[in-house]
């Protein structure tokens, strides 16, 4: 979607329509911004709501390590308003670069700066290389689009970092054929309306460019601190709820937490990732636990089943990790196409996003570059 591949139609579904088969659920939309836990009830903006069991899902946001002037000039990709904002600033950008008066101006509108090199951002620097580098190409008539600089900048020593170097390696020289300078051990220091400035290995460097979009960190959803104002659990160092094995609050045998604001280690002790399996696994998991506590069954602990790791970085390309298995390339990128198909919530957005992407593939077309205010 913020590449315009998309339109938030074709992949959002209302939650009101998909539990709609369920007669046993009132959707309220609505945001919980305080806990009673004695009277067990949720404050909401506008309702306050009682529970026998209280089961929290918020997830994390876009966190900026406490640069709060960054947030303005470096939008994150969290949501679909995130999406939708990041793809008017783009297509804006190219736009601008149209109607620059000098050189230097067209040059600071076509650089473009994706600041964090875990999956979405390498996903959205790949989708940037393949904007510039194909879809608009020979649509402007005072640059081509093919002359924009895209680089990826990342702190640490490789991008994709859970991934095994060689897959790492695969997915900075896929990037590279997408014209995406991929950029390692570069810390961003400062971020302004001309660009960043990053800490090199040889010193500080500025990159002009007017577009800079973050995809370098997330933080806990902040309902994380009216827990810990209310029932003191420990959190971790992003804010996530440290969880028993149960997905439970330890003490709170009602008030449950997961997806990605938990924080709950496997049996080798590695955290379990911000992914959606864990978070799908961890619904069913609950679900399954509240009904066998209404027959008075006991339920096993909760066990994180591994499907794998994937990341894309563009048409054919895409690193895959399952199990011990590694795979790049087409396979890996038909394997990201058809676990993202699969697991959309309704029959129909599967059908239209797999045409979507068909057309794409075919016309390299990306059909939903509007430019709105939102
Ligand atoms: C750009 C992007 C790409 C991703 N790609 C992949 C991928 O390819 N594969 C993968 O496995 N995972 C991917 N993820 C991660 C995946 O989306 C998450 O792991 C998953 O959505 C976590 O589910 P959740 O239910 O815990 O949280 P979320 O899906 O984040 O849902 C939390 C919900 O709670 C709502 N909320 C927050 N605070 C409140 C409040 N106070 N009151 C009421 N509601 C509130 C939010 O609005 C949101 O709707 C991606 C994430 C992003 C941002």
């Amino acid at each position: 979607m913020a590449s315009g591949g998309l339109s938030p139609g074709d992949i959002a579904s209302p939650i009101r329509s998909v539990l709609k088969p369920f007669g046993n659920f009132t959707v309220i939309m609505d945001e919980m911004i305080d806990l009673d836990d004695q009277r067990q009830q949720i404050i909401c903006k506008n309702n306050t709501i009682q529970y026998d069991i209280l089961i929290l899902a918020t997830g994390v946001e876009t966190s900026y390590f406490g640069n709060k002037g960054w947030k303005s000039m470096a939008p994150g990709l969290k949501s679909i308003e995130d999406a939708l904002s990041i793809r008017g600033k783009v297509l804006s950008a190219f736009e601008k670069a149209e109607q620059a008066k000098t050189t230097r101006e067209r040059e600071a509108w076509l650089g473009f700066v994706v600041v964090g090199g875990g999956p979405t951002g390498v996903e959205l620097a790949g989708a940037l290389g393949e904007l510039a580098g194909q879809t608009l190409k020979d649509e402007f008539r005072s640059f081509d689009s093919a002359q924009a600089r895209i680089y990826l900048v990342e702190g640490s020593e490789r991008i994709l970092r859970t991934f095994p170097a060689e897959l790492s390696a695969k997915a900075q020289r896929d990037l590279s054929k997408l014209c995406v300078q991929v950029r390692p051990r570069n810390k961003v220091i400062e971020i302004n309306s001309q660009g960043i400035k990053v800490q090199t290995d040889q010193g500080i460097e500025e990159i002009i460019a007017h577009t800079v979009l973050w995809s370098a960190g997330v933080k806990a959803s902040p309902v994380s601190d009216i827990l810990k104002k209310h029932l003191d659990p420990e959190q971790d160092r992003m804010g996530r709820i440290k969880v028993q094995k149960n997905l439970t609050i330890e003490k709170h045998p009602d008030i449950f937490v997961l997806g990605d604001l938990a924080h709950l280690e496997d049996e080798k002790g590695k955290v379990l990732p911000g992914l959606a399996p864990v978070a799908m696994q961890q619904g069913l998991y609950v679900g399954r636990l509240l009904r066998n506590r209404l027959k008075n069954k006991q339920t096993a602990d909760f066990r994180y089943r591994d499907k794998g790791i994937l990341a894309v970085i563009g048409r054919n390309s895409a690193v895959a990790l399952l199990g011990n298995r590694r795979f790049k390339g087409k396979l890996a990128w038909l394997m990201w196409i058809f676990v993202h198909i699969r697991y959309l919530v309704e029959f129909d957005n599967q059908i239209l996003v797999l045409f979507q992407w068909a057309w794409g593939y075919i016309t390299r077309k990306r059909g939903a570059r509007l430019i709105t205010d939102i």
